[in-house]
């Protein structure tokens, strides 16, 4: 038997319709802020990944699927979702003329070779948002805001914004010495990868899974001591803005993100203040590093899959239809016919409707009624039907209606709803 990969689920039942439940919410709030659906290729030249994501960083060191296609081109299916809408917006030359940001959300599926557990996948989704063009700190709250309404619409009330900047690239030099003046003495303390990263990258340290407990950690500098004054001065007018949109945030001096690219804001969405739904921040040099001109870019990305879980395990209660309105049985073949014409009428109208397609005996249709746990049934009958007349059965209360059968759909219409 051919099974599926490690790491990658099959979806399917109720997992489908929450599903769908969580799409359509998350689009609707994205299109309230006037962001725009995006979808990218699940696979793009490797580069896009090594220099947009960070050749030092565990994703790209560790977990992305490269491969060479036919062609031999080296190929990388995405990680995650920013790197391919800025290879967009850079091959578009969006950037042209920008006197509006430009602002785009996807709902995409990514691939990282991760050692597979709850919560953590190797095909996983994310649904995330992009928005270039603007500096401004409000395009930053507007983007925490929006993570943070999207949760609390899918019934994740206690969720926390975990905040920090990290500063421009002036503060983020100085923080990086700090880092390296700091742990340098202490390296044969750390873990091997930590010890690479210290030149590397010394701010990916704090973000060390092995290193997490190392006392060191807890009194390493933080970022906030290193920001220079108009960095400073930002971060503030931005909790300024979130205290007035009534946005639960605390300040995380620890955070810093897994990827290169970021600057000023990051933050991550918890909830319960255990593990990470999402993150997100800023990425001034992004666009430029990827090829563009300097454009600036804010944007979020929810971990989906754990987002579900969270839903579960919080038992939010997802509105899940598991019932049709209507099923008709029938035995002969006109009888067949009219179930035919009237499922088509039916379904056009708006209603569930499900008729026999196995040839079925009447007593194993009555089964199906159950099973599908219709809300109403009709016994198709050539002797009423001659009359034009139908009877509509209530599967809860067993009432019985005849009806002209052209007054099937406004009864429907009044009762089956
Ligand atoms: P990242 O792109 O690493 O910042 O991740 C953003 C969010 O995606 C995280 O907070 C997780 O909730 C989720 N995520 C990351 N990796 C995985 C994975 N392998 N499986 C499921 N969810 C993931």
């Amino acid at each position: 038997m051919i099974t599926k990969q490690k790491g990658t689920n099959d979806i399917y039942g109720d997992e489908a319709k929450i599903r769908l439940y969580v799409n359509d919410i998350l689009a609707a709030i994205c299109e309230k802020y006037n962001f725009t659906y995006i979808e990218t290729p699940v696979f793009e030249a490797s580069e896009l990944f090594h220099r947009g994501v960070g050749e030092t960083t565990d994703m790209v060191q560790k977990e992305t699927y490269d491969f060479k296609d036919r062609g031999d081109r080296d190929i990388t299916l995405r990680p995650e979702g920013t790197a391919g809408v800025v290879r967009w917006f850079i091959e578009n030359k969006l950037y042209g003329n920008l006197t509006d940001p430009v602002k785009v959300y996807y709902n995409m599926k990514m691939y990282r070779y991760e050692r597979p557990q709850s919560g953590r996948m190797r095909e996983f989704t994310q649904w995330g948002y992009e928005c270039f063009g603007t500096d401004d700190v409000l395009a930053d709250a507007e983007v925490i805001s929006l993570a943070y309404n999207a949760y609390r619409l899918l019934g994740l009330d206690n969720v926390t914004i975990k905040l920090n900047s990290l500063g421009d690239t002036e503060s983020r030099v100085a923080y990086r010495n700090a880092l390296i003046d700091y742990f340098k003495p202490h390296i044969d303390e750390l873990c091997e990868d930590c010890k690479q990263r210290l030149e590397k990258n010394p701010l990916r340290i704090l973000d060390c899974k092995v290193d997490a407990d190392n006392e060191l950690m807890k009194n390493a500098p933080k970022t906030l001591d290193y920001l220079n004054e108009e960095s400073k001065t930002r971060f503030e007018k931005l909790k300024d803005l979130l205290d007035m949109m009534d946005i639960n945030y605390e300040v995380d001096t620890k955070l810093v993100r897994g990827l290169d690219y970021y600057n000023h804001t990051v933050f991550e969405v918890v909830l319960n203040n255990s593990y990470a739904l999402g993150g997100g921040g800023r990425y001034n040099g992004l666009v430029e590093t990827l090829g563009g001109p300097s454009v600036p870019g804010v944007g979020f990305a929810m971990g989906y899959d754990r987002t579900i879980l969270a839903m579960k395990e919080e038992g939010v209660n997802v509105p899940i239809n598991n019932s049709i309105d209507l099923y008709m049985l029938y035995i002969s073949d006109s009888e067949k016919e009219t179930a035919a014409y009237l499922a088509q009428d039916l379904r056009l109208q708006g209603f569930i409707v499900e008729t026999d397609l196995m040839q079925k005996s009447l007593k194993a249709q009555f089964k199906s009624v159950d099973r599908f746990n219709a809300k109403y049934l009709i016994v198709l009958n050539d002797e009423e039907l001659k009359e034009n007349k139908i009877t509509l059965k209530d599967t809860v209360t067993k009432e019985e209606h005849q009806m002209n059968i052209n007054d099937l759909g406004d009864y429907l219409y009044m009762n089956a709803k």
